[in-house]
């Protein structure tokens, strides 16, 4: 898979040639590239913003370094358009089902905001280039989109096949199959005085597949019962 990001504070993402997803990009599953939204400017100080129209606080993005970066990473008519996401707090909320649908796809480009946000024109330029998504990490406002892309990238990255080195592990676990992961321990069997539930020492397979099942049900029903009435 190809993801191209373009941010003005591409040094974000330095984190993410770290672990499986590092070793994605050295062994070629994942093409990563990050790009600088301010090498698609032309002026003496490199400018990404301006203030906005009708007023108000803050400043926007401006639409013309966008309207470069999208004719060089996303041109018109490419016989493998990408897929455009923006992260924005104003868009659909990324779930486990997101991450699992886009992990499908040949090429994501993500765009980050920053300040008040990106001229909403860029939105409808990017459309004519591929599919374009606002998508949520969740209800809450973050300075900017990088922590935003970093999280989803992981999350799609891991699905691709071939970086998680045993694809069992992606099955159970949580919002795979709507419900929270069950607990998990490992040795010692005993830690401060602390057991480990004697059902996972008893190496009965269906008893503690059981266990497992009625664990995830309870906690999910504790913790978050809206995943519960979501199954109706
Ligand atoms: N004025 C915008 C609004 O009210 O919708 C918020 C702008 S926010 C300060 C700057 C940028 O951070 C956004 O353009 C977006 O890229 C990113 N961002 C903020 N919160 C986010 C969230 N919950 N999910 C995804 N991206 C977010």
């Amino acid at each position: 898979m190809r993801i191209d990001v373009i941010s003005i504070f591409p040094s974000y993402f330095d984190g993410l040639t770290l672990s499986l997803l590092g070793k994605a990009q050295s062994t070629g599953i994942l093409d990563l590239q990050i790009h600088d939204l301010r090498d698609w400017t032309h002026d003496r100080h490199r400018t990404v913003d301006d203030t906005p129209y009708g007023g108000g606080a803050g400043m926007v993005m401006k639409p013309e370094p966008w309207g470069l970066a999208l004719d060089e990473l996303a041109p018109a008519g490419s016989d493998s358009p990408p897929t455009i996401i923006f992260p924005s707090p104003a868009g659909e909320v990324f779930h486990q089902s997101t991450a699992r649908e886009l992990a499908q796809r040949e090429h994501l480009v993500f765009g980050c905001g920053r300040y008040e946000g990106i001229d909403e024109r860029v939105f409808e330029e990017a459309a004519t280039r591929g599919e374009v998504r606002l998508i949520s990490l969740g209800d809450y406002v973050l300075n900017g989109g990088e922590v935003a892309v970093m999280a989803m990238i992981e999350a799609i990255g891991r699905l691709i096949p071939g970086v998680v080195g045993n694809p069992e592990s992606l099955v159970e676990e949580s919002h795979e199959d709507g419900l929270l992961e069950y607990p998990s321990y490992t040795k010692p069997s005993v830690w401060r005085e602390r057991e480990v539930p004697p059902i996972l020492l008893s190496g009965n397979h269906g008893a503690i597949a059981a266990w497992r099942r009625e664990q995830q049900l309870e906690r999910t029903r504790r913790r978050r019962p809206d995943l519960l009435r979501d199954e109706d």
